[in-house]
Order: structure tokens, then C-alpha cells, then sequence
């Protein structure tokens, strides 16, 4: 037998997540990974790499829990908001035997992590408005053990109504867990659901600090739910999830400082964004731009595959959004620094509009 031959069915039908690393580019604009566009320095406080981190570092733990109001019994830390993606899979879906269910379009590690499982993945594509189709949920929930729903939304940038998810979760209880997905929730921080973990022993939140905290190189993230899931994923997690550098460092990204320094950062994020869709709806090739409540702004555009390339071409690396249900002709714009975003914008205002016929 090959090696290729020796690996699991489902491994090798697999096609991995299409990362904005992954995906390359010679770029010096970088808008395509929701990034913060510049780094925040720290200095490693510990020195004791000799031994083995703590599993669920207390520190990190207690601070995490302050921040988002909820019992440290209650918080675990994980190798980014990917990784606690996965544990949920782990410690609730029987392989070949129960179901994920998510509604595209919507973040893409949802179906990666599922299908290296060999878990089923079920998909409910949301209403027009990007709204979740209830009755079409209700209808493929049999078998379904997690459902996650991205709010606010990557990519298209809105929250789900909470009226929604309230129905979502009556449906649910009992049968399947039901996570939020609020790797942006900075952004637009009254829209949290933690304060319905109490009524709601099935709800799930995940947290990062890849995104507001301007630390996706750091990979560290966390899950927000009853202490009954914690304790559950906590049998299916790896003895060392954190390096003693990465507590160190998600432990000073959430002191008091920290924090104001987060939500500084992110103020200055909103004013930018602001800026930039109003110069994209005075852009020719901009046929459509969405509202945002999050550190990115989805726009459909003319010829966009054309336009991605050309601006490609100069170093201004977007993300296409193309290839997801009802997102033709659909790019997302990280919100960069302002000189980042004058540059995409200077670039997109060279391409041919709507009464144009050819592109450049
Ligand atoms: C960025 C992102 C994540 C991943 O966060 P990490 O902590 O970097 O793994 C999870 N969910 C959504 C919707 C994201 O956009």
C-alpha cells in the first residue's frame, strides 16, 4: 500500500482550510486575515521554560472570567478559537454517526474541523438577509449534536438577531449545543450572549485574542460555557495547550491595561472603518457595500475577481469571498490603518465601474 493509501478515507478527501497564510501573496497591504494592521510589544515575564506549563494557566483564567463577567470554572483556554472548535467536536460527535450543523455563508473551520473527524456535516445556507432559516434548521436538526452560528458573522460582517438564537436554543436544548461564535464581539461588545449562559445550560461562547486584542500570532482562545461542557472538554484537550511565553504574554493582554488598551484600539478601528465605507460607496467598481459590525467590511464589486487580481498585483492583499453561497462578486476588506486603507482605495478607484466594458 501507498502512504497515501494508508491514511484515513475521509483525511484524504480532505481539502485543508484555505488560511489567508496559506493562501500566500507578496503583499505590503495586508487586509485579508481581519488582523489588527500593527504590533503591540510585550516583554516575557517568565523565564522557567525548563518546565512544563500549567494545562489551564490561572492566571489567564481568572482574568479572562473577570473580563467577560462569568465563574473561572466556567472558561477554558485553548490554542485560539480554532482549536475549541475542534474540542467540541471531540467531546460531543460520535464519528459516522452524528451531525455539525452550520449555515453558509459563514466562517470556514467549521466544515475543516468536522470533516477531519469524518463527523457529518450539515449545512442550512442562511435567509437572503443573511439571517438564520429557522425552519430550516428545525428541519435538519435530527442527529445534529453542535450547531455553531458566527456573530457577529465572518464574513459578512452582521450580528444574528437575538431573537433568533433565542429560538435556536428552545430548539436545541436537550438535543445539541449551540455555540456563538464571537471571535469579533470587541468590536460590538453589548451583543454578547454570555448573559444568557445561566438560562441557557447548551450555550456555548467562543472568544480569541486573534482579532480586538491584535494577537492571532500569539494562538490563544477561549470557550465560555457551563462548567458540565468545560469539564467535558477538559478530558479532551492536550496536557500542554499553552506554552509557558503564550500564558505569559495572554496574561498581560488581560490586565486592566490590557484591556483599555484593547478597547482603545478598537475605537480607533471603528472611526477607520467609517472611513473607509464611505470612500468604498464612492467607488465606481463598489456596487454594494455591507454594514459592519466587526473589523472588516464585505463589498460586492464589479468584475471582482479582476479587481482582487489587480489589486493583488500591487501588493494589496484582500480575501475573496467568491466561491461562498450568495457571496458572488464579494470581497472582504480588513480594516487596516488609515494609509492601508487609502491605498485599497486609491488602487480600487482605478478600476473600471459598472459602464465600463472592459477591465484593465
Ligand atoms: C479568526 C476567527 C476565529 C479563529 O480565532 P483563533 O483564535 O485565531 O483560532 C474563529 N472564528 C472566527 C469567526 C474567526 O473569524
Amino acid at each position: 500500500m501507498s502512504i497515501e493509501e494508508l491514511a484515513r478515507a475521509n483525511v484524504r478527501a480532505l481539502t485543508p482550510y484555505q488560511s489567508a497564510r496559506r493562501l500566500g501573496g507578496n503583499g505590503d497591504v495586508w487586509l485579508n486575515a481581519n488582523e489588527y494592521p500593527t504590533a503591540v510589544e510585550f516583554e516575557l515575564t517568565q523565564q522557567t521554560l525548563n518546565r512544563y506549563p500549567e494545562c489551564q494557566p490561572k492566571l489567564v483564567i481568572e482574568r479572562y472570567a473577570e473580563y467577560a463577567g462569568v465563574k473561572p470554572e466556567q472558561v477554558l483556554v485553548s490554542r485560539g478559537a480554532d482549536e475549541g472548535i475542534e474540542l467540541l467536536i471531540r467531546a460531543f460527535c460520535e464519528p459516522g454517526k452524528d451531525a455539525v450543523l452550520y449555515c453558509p455563508p459563514t466562517y470556514g473551520m467549521y466544515s475543516v474541523s468536522s470533516e477531519a473527524f469524518n463527523v457529518e456535516c450539515r449545512t442550512v445556507p442562511t435567509l437572503e438577509n443573511w439571517q438564520l432559516d429557522l425552519s430550516g434548521i428545525a428541519e435538519q436538526i435530527e442527529g445534529v449534536k453542535v450547531i455553531y452560528v458566527c456573530s457577529p458573522n465572518n464574513p459578512t460582517g452582521q450580528l444574528i438577531n437575538p431573537q433568533d438564537f433565542r429560538v435556536l436554543l428552545e430548539m436545541a436544548r436537550g438535543k445539541a449545543l449551540v455555540v456563538a461564535d464571537e471571535a469579533y464581539i470587541e468590536f460590538c461588545p453589548q451583543a454578547t450572549l454570555t448573559g444568557w449562559l445561566e438560562e441557557y445550560p447548551h450555550l456555548v461562547v467562543l472568544r480569541t485574542l486573534s482579532k480586538a486584542f491584535a494577537l492571532a500570532g500569539l494562538r490563544c482562545g477561549f470557550t465560555i460555557a457551563a462548567e458540565e461542557v468545560i469539564n467535558l472538554l477538559m478530558k479532551v484537550i492536550a496536557p500542554y495547550p499553552l506554552s509557558t511565553p503564550v500564558a505569559d504574554i495572554a496574561a498581560q493582554a488581560l490586565s486592566p491595561q490590557g484591556i483599555n488598551a484593547m478597547r482603545e484600539r478598537v475605537a480607533e478601528v471603528l472611526l477607520i472603518r467609517q472611513y473607509l465605507i464611505a470612500g468604498l460607496r464612492e467607488t465606481a467598481c463598489v456596487e454594494q457595500v455591507f454594514d459592519s459590525e466587526t473589523n472588516y467590511v464585505l463589498a460586492r464589486i464589479t468584475a471582482s475577481s479582476a479587481v482582487f487580481k489587480s489589486l493583488w498585483d500591487r501588493g494589496i492583499i484582500l480575501r475573496d469571498q467568491n466561491k461562498q453561497p450568495s457571496l458572488s462578486g464579494c470581497l472582504r476588506i480588513t480594516v487596516g490603518t488609515r494609509t492601508e486603507c487609502e491605498r485599497a482605495l486609491t488602487a480600487l478607484r482605478q478600476q473600471p465601474g459598472l459602464t465600463a466594458t472592459e477591465a484593465v
